[in-house]
């Protein structure tokens, strides 16, 4: 079994129980072992379009990479993920932050994921699951990586 950390992405319709159908929608090939709390947060990119909800999971899976990105793909479209423009709106968006201490750079999948350490709304959620965990490449941890976003406009969401 791998380790992996995924970031999981709302921002249309119901989007607390996208996150939670998206979550059960997982297993078996993906075990959850660790959760983040829920945080909402302004649309990135394309800023006309509705706050987001994020959050980030620790998981274990057997599938390798291709396969997980993969699964994840057929996830996202099983949950309704229309085609949308790049950053716009989406019911659900499934990345993979972290596979081990992976390091790959492909046409299609690149982990870690290549913009992971700009994006406050998934450095937030990280290191509250995972603040020790290295970066394989840039070789700082996710709580150093924290310290050199603004991280100001992400909010813990309660219903
Ligand atoms: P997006 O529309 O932002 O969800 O982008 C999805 C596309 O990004 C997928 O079709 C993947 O081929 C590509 N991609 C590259 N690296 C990753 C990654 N680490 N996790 C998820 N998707 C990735």
């Amino acid at each position: 079994m791998k380790t992996i950390f995924l970031a999981l992405g709302t921002n249309l319709g119901d989007r607390l129980a996208n996150l939670s159908a998206a979550i059960d929608s997982l297993a078996p090939e993906i075990r959850v072992t660790r959760k983040s709390s829920v945080y909402e947060t302004p649309p990135w990119g394309f800023t006309e379009q509705p706050a987001f909800l994020n959050m980030v999971i620790a998981a274990e899976t057997s599938l390798e990479p291709r396969a997980l990105l993969e699964y994840l793909k057929k996830r996202e479209n099983e949950l309704g993920r229309v085609k949308s423009f790049r950053n716009g709106p989406r019911q659900i968006d499934l990345d993979i932050l972290f596979y081990e201490n992976l390091i790959l750079d492909e046409f299609f999948l690149t982990i870690p994921h290549p913009r992971l350490h700009e994006r406050a709304f998934v450095l937030v959620p990280l290191a509250e699951i995972a603040p020790e965990f290295e970066h394989p490449l840039l070789k700082k941890s996710i709580a150093e990586l924290l310290r050199d976003v603004d991280a100001s406009g992400i909010t813990p969401f309660s219903v």
